[in-house]
């Protein structure tokens, strides 16, 4: 598998993206061509703050000179050397060409739509894409784990169930306020293919399965068990009588590790009396064994068990 981007990425999660003439020389051979070649590179103005080309020690500012025959040199002070002649290409570096990296990824994930810069040099809206019937924007983001982040986080939670692509590092989810969006880094998933940027379907996909189901799923054990009582109430109080429904039951089961131990626990909560039999009952109407029940963590609408629930049922003997 080809490296070539795994230099560029670091760059590009710089806050100048720009990478000088002394990084690229320790680059392996053929990395820096590459990357001009892809358009991923494009020479910058030359700097004027160059590391000491003779002792690598130390960075100076470059001071020209104008010599007897008018042509102009350009040194930095050195205390090893006093005067240092910098050399032209010393001076070279390279910015990153957001354009043509943000139209590859586009074509990369064949996105619909305009793409659009959300905030120049921080943010673009890169199309649309369909995952799962379902809408979704697709967006670069620079500098999420910068100071001034809440500014991109704003502009990028204005767009439809985003998902946001960085360069390497990825922002704390405290960033987020509510959901936290799937975010594939591109020096986790990107690659150069024939066509151009080539993107991991496997760690794009698992990355949103991810983040998809982190939403959906409830929130901490502890506040699984609040929820519960509250709708335990909820459905007595509506009902005036015990109206516990199969969620209910199967939840409590979940809550609890055992069916002893979820009717006594639905007892205590409603003040009346619960029989196994009716716990038992509403397992297997929703699906079976108590095993599948437990493993089964894609319906959003049923609280999870806690660790010491899990825990439980790992006993050899079976609960039920
Ligand atoms: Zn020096």
């Amino acid at each position: 598998m080809n490296r070539f981007l795994d230099y560029l990425w670091p760059v590009m999660d710089a806050p100048v993206p720009i990478v000088a003439a002394h990084v690229v020389a320790a680059w392996p051979a053929g990395v820096h061509q590459r990357l001009l070649d892809l358009g991923f590179l494009m020479q910058a103005a030359d700097t004027d703050r160059v590391r000491c080309p003779e002792c690598q020690q130390h960075f100076e500012e470059v001071i020209a000179r104008t010599g007897p025959d008018g042509a102009v040199r350009f040194y930095v002070l050195c205390p090893e050397v006093l005067r240092a002649e910098v050399p032209a290409l010393a001076r070279r570096q390279w910015g990153v060409n957001m354009t043509a990296i943000t139209d590859a990824l586009a074509a990369a994930l064949r996105l619909t739509g305009n793409l659009t810069t959300l905030l120049p040099n921080r943010a673009w809206r890169l199309g649309r894409t369909i995952w799962q019937n379902e809408p979704r924007d697709v967006v670069l983001a620079r500098g999420l784990n910068w100071k001034d982040a809440s500014s991109v986080r704003a502009i990028i939670t204005r767009g439809r169930k985003p998902i946001v692509l960085v360069p390497d590092t990825k922002p704390p989810n405290d960033l987020w306020r509510g959901r936290v969006p799937p975010i594939l880094a591109l020096s986790q998933a990107a690659t150069i293919g024939e066509g151009g940027i080539d993107l991991d379907p496997l760690e794009l996909a698992a990355t949103i399965l991810d983040a998809d189901k982190r939403t959906n799923a409830p929130d901490t054990d502890g506040i699984n068990l609040d929820r519960l009582k509250l709708l335990i109430r909820q459905q007595v109080k509506a009902e005036e009588k015990i109206g516990i429904t199969d969620d209910i039951l199967v939840a409590a089961y979940r809550q609890e590790g055992t069916v002893r131990e979820a009717a006594a626990f639905l007892a205590r909560t409603t003040g009346q009396e619960i029989s196994k039999d009716s716990v038992h009952r509403a397992l297997q109407r929703a699906g079976g064994t108590a095993t599948a029940v437990l493993n089964d963590e894609s319906s959003p609408s049923v609280v999870r068990s806690r660790p010491s629930a899990r825990g439980r049922k790992k006993k050899p003997t079976n609960p039920i």
